[in-house]
């Protein structure tokens, strides 16, 4: 039966007052002031001046666990659906991370398969953190033509001592191939890049799209409100058209070693000329959060999947960005860097994917992903072995 969400305020992620929104199937139908449905049988959710936004779209997420750095002991858990579901997030993209070999890209699949059957849309980013690239089928083009829920290759680590510091020429045949295979398949294809922070920062990518005709929009690097100097870099690709991503997931330990807070990287960002469109919010859900000093392992902390909902809750409250350029961090714009053209937005023909959310406290109340709701009156009600 349709869905019919009355009396929302809706951040579609423009804030477009109140309205209502009607889901039909996976989909949202229509959109307007007092929409007319009469005669027909409806589903219908009172919003009474809640806010309705897109479910939250979140770029890099760790699935099958993250970390391993130091020795086995820290090793990270697999992520369950709940976990997304509670942090209002829908849509996510899987990577392996540092860690290519006591975890494979057929776990990863499994996971983000399991993810889909609990009713998220999950995808997963081909590759690793190392060079030459981890396949599924011996081939980036090949994974992202013939394995559908890959989007891309990631996170391919650069500027980090983790990384297997690839050349130039390497990171052209990378980005090429995923060129091709995003180009061959309609998915258009994305190279997410983990910049450490080595001072080289986004200089190699930089370097490639001027010895390439690669168009920038195939590069999407993360992590870059991890030091000022990288923010710069970044705020200069996104004035060139390319996407961003900051990381939400910080200690208080980064902080003090001169990372950007995510929120405060956006307002940095927009205030230096960038168009705050480019910019986008990942949790690194899953991940590890390493410590180094002077090259030493000195403490590690898990990133959660609720990260991303913990920074709009600060956004709304006294946060430095306005709510609606961060609601679009954190939904259109990571949807439109990874191409996923009905993620992240609410309008007719967009996924039916939405949050209740209430604006006195903070809390959700509703989840849907594909027209399904996932949470209701702020219960899970999604059938699932781990809930
Ligand atoms: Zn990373």
């Amino acid at each position: 039966m349709p869905t019919l969400i009355k009396n929302a305020e809706v951040f579609a992620p423009r804030a477009l007052g109140i309205r209502d929104v009607l889901l039909s199937g996976a989909t949202i139908a229509a959109l307007g002031e007092k929409l007319d449905i009469s005669g027909r049988e409806l589903d219908v959710i009172e919003a009474d001046g809640r806010w309705l936004l897109p479910g939250l779209v979140d770029p890099l997420t760790h699935p099958c666990g993250g970390g391993g750095e130091g020795g086995f002991g820290n090793r990270t858990s697999e992520l369950e659906a709940p976990a997304f579901i509670e942090g209002g997030v829908t849509t996510l993209v899987g990577a392996l991370g540092t860690d290519s070999i006591t975890r494979s890209l057929e776990v990863l699949y499994g996971q983000v398969m399991k993810l889909r059957a609990a009713g998220l849309s999950a995808y997963m980013y081909s590759g690793s953190y190392r060079v030459p690239a981890t396949t599924l089928t011996g081939d980036l083009a090949r994974d992202i033509l013939m394995v559908e829920p890959v989007i891309g290759a990631g996170e391919l680590a650069i500027a980090d001592h983790r990384a297997s510091h690839p050349s130039l020429e390497e990171i052209r045949r990378i980005a090429s191939d995923i060129h091709l295979g995003g180009t061959l398949s309609g998915k258009d294809g994305t190279l997410f890049l983990h910049v450490g922070d080595g001072p080289s920062g986004l200089d190699l990518v930089e370097e490639t799209l001027c010895q390439s005709d690669l168009p920038r929009r195939l590069f999407y690097p993360t992590h870059c409100n991890r030091q000022a100097a990288l923010l710069e870099q970044a705020v200069d690709f996104a004035q060139r058209g390319g996407y961003a991503d900051l990381t939400v997931s910080t200690t208080p330990e980064l902080l003090a070693a001169g990372e950007v807070s995510a929120l405060e990287a956006l307002r940095e960002a927009i205030e230096a000329g960038a168009p705050a469109s480019q910019f986008s919010f990942s949790s690194d859900a899953g991940g590890s959060l390493p410590h180094y000093e002077n090259g030493e392992l000195t403490g590690l902390q898990e990133a959660k999947p609720s990260a991303l909902l913990d920074l709009l809750r600060h956004a709304i409250g006294d946060g430095p960005a306005a709510p609606v350029e961060v609601i679009a961090a954190l939904t259109r714009n990571p949807a439109d860097a990874l191409k996923l053209r009905r993620k992240g937005r609410i309008e007719p023909g967009a996924d039916a994917d939405l949050l209740l959310l209430d604006p006195a406290d903070k809390q959700l109340s509703d989840v849907f992903c594909h027209g399904r709701r996932l949470m209701g009156d702020g219960q899970i009600t999604m059938n699932s072995n781990h809930s």
